[in-house]
Parts: structure tokens; sequence; C-alpha cells
């Protein structure tokens, strides 16, 4: 790919937590929360995240932005001049800078909003603290931002409270929108929500993306919701990437494993059919201590000797659709039931 063609290109990133034990608090091993992933997002395009609760896709959503720093790997970004930076060389100054186009929403719309702040305040600190806008500017600015997130205008002095959860959210992408980002990391966005919620500001975000051509990492263990807002997803296990394609060509042809095991366990639309679901054997791999070969060999029903002692490389099985599994192209694995 190009760097034209990007705005997001992530390599290798990693980031393992030190697990520290004793008086002197000895680094004793590591938890390898994000081993190795690569990802990369073209400008106007949503990549979906899906995995297991734990598996590291928040984690990695937290590194790309340097929310959380990665113990190593590179993040090239496109900012707003067209120029393409390393996110993990640069200063803090510089990072500040760069924080305008890449921003956070975040999961629980209830505890990301500070009760004592007035919606007013909220959505106006990341133009004040950008040195964006001041005085009667600043407070039309974030009229103008309530206003495209589908909120009143004139609720402005109220406090987070007097707002519905869908509400809060769309307070928390008002603030996201703020400072006119290229690109945001939406983390659980709407997990703490309604159903019916939940379509309304998956609605509001994907309006957005076409209105101000945004690209967005969209983070969610809920396949449903994955599948309606993506054009491309990718499958994590245990803080590895083991699946990536097309949204339509991953539900219809997963080529890992664990894919087809996750996309078994996707609600049926009519609950009167006959649902083929795979039950996994034992429990996810401690990222702490994984197992040799391919993560997922302990619970995978095709493992054979050589998983158990090779990691699978990342292997291309069509038109940008990549698997790690020793037997990608292989097996006949089931997709999901089209909606
Ligand atoms: S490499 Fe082996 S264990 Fe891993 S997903 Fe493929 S078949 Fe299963």
């Amino acid at each position: 790919m190009t760097q034209e063609e990007f705005v997001l290109d992530v390599r290798s990133m990693k980031k393992y937590f030190p697990i520290k034990q004793g008086f002197m608090k000895k680094t004793v091993g590591f938890v390898r929360a994000v081993d190795d992933v690569h990802i990369q997002i073209r400008p106007g395009e949503t990549l979906g995240l899906v995995g297991e609760s734990g598996c590291g896709k928040t984690t990695l959503g937290r590194c790309v932005l340097r929310a959380i720093e990665p113990t190593s790997g590179t993040t090239l970004f496109q900012n707003r001049q067209g120029e393409v930076k390393d996110v993990m060389k640069l200063n803090n100054h510089e990072l500040r800078a760069i924080r305008r186009d890449m921003q956070l929403i975040f999961q629980d719309p209830y505890s990301s909003l500070n009760p004592r702040m007035t919606v007013l305040s909220i959505i106006a600190e990341p133009l004040i603290c950008n040195g964006m806008a001041r005085g009667d500017a600043l407070k039309e600015r974030v009229m103008e931002l309530m206003e495209m997130v589908g909120l009143n205008s004139r609720h402005l002095e109220r406090y987070p409270h007097a707002f519905s959860g869908g509400q809060r959210q769309r307070i928390g992408i008002a603030r996201a929108l703020a400072t006119n980002p290229k690109f945001i990391v939406c983390d659980e966005a709407v997990s703490a929500l309604d159903v019916s919620v939940q379509a309304q500001i998956i609605n509001l975000l994907q309006d957005l993306q076409e209105k101000l051509h945004l690209s967005y990492l969209f983070i969610s263990h809920d396949l449903g919701v994955i599948q309606h807002i993506s054009n491309r997803v990718g499958v994590m296990y245990v803080g590895k990437m083991v699946e990536t394609a097309a949204t339509k060509e991953l539900f219809k042809n997963p080529q890992h494993p664990y894919t087809e095991a996750l996309l078994s366990a996707k609600p049926m639309p009519d609950p009167r059919k006959k649902s083929n679901r795979i039950i996994l054997a034992g429990e996810v791999a401690n990222p702490a201590k994984p197992p040799s070969g391919c993560y997922f060999h302990p619970r995978c029903p095709y493992a054979q000797d050589i998983c158990k002692s090779q990691a699978p490389e990342w292997k291309q099985v069509g038109e940008g659709h990549y698997s790690a599994c020793h037997f990608a192209g292989e097996l006949q694995l089931q997709g999901a039931v089209a909606q």
C-alpha cells in the first residue's frame, strides 16, 4: 500500500505489560496484550476490530493513539497537511499537535463525562487546550457541534446527569469532533447503550463519517454492530491478529477457525432457525503464558501436530484477505448466515 492510500498504517505493534513480583518488584514475566499486530486504514474507511474480552483490542486502540506507550512498533499517520508522521517518534509537543487529528470515543457515556462540568465546558475543553477558539467563537463552535450530533444547542449549560445515555454519548462524540479530526478510535462506543439507541448512534457515526470524511477504528465485541458499520474487519485472539478481510468476505468466507467459531455464536436473525454454534473447548489462553505454536491450538477443532510447535505465518488467502492459520485456504469453514 502506498503512503497516499492510508490515513493510518500500524506495523509490528507490541504492548507487553511487565508482571512484577516480590518485595523488590522484580519483573518475572510479561502479559502480551498486543503482540506484533499490523493494521491499515484508508481515508473514509472503518476498520472493525473484534474479539473476546481481554484479546487486546482496547489496548491496541490506545497504543495507536499513544494514550498508552507501546513496547515497540510504528504508527504512520497522515496528518491534516498530508504529511506522514510516525506517531511513536513524536515528542510531547508534536504529539499534542497530532492529537487534534486523532481522537477517541469512550465506551461508557456515564463515566467518561465529568459530572461537575456543563456540556459547554466539556465540548469546549479540547478547543481551549489546543488554542482553537475563545469567547463568542468558542460558544458558537460548541453550539454548532451540538447541532451536528443531534443535541439541542440551547441545553449547553446543562450537566451530564440531565441527559440520557444516548445523549451523553452524543456529547462524547461532539467532544471528539471538536478539533476536526481525521481519525477516531471508537472503543465499544455503543456497547453500554440499549439496542434502539445503539442503532441511532451508529447511524450518527456513519452520517458524520460521510460528511466529514472520517476514518474509524471501531472496536467492539458485538459482531452484529461490527458487520453493520465496518468496511473491513480484523479478528484478534490473545493479542494477535488472526484474520482480516473485507466485511462481506469475512462473514461469508472465514479462513480462520477462531473466526468461524465467533461467527457461529452470532445470534440468528430468525430465532426459529437452528444454529450451528461451535462450542470451543477450554478457556481463552493466558496472554502471560500463551501456548506454544498457534495460540489457538488447545481450543481449535482442526488442530494438527504442527499447530502445537509452529506459529502460523500471516498468509494471504484472497484479495485483501489474510489469515494466521497453517491450513488457511484448505479448511471448509462455515460463514455466518446473511442478514
Ligand atoms: S494453525 Fe492449527 S490450531 Fe491454529 S487455527 Fe489453524 S488449524 Fe487451528
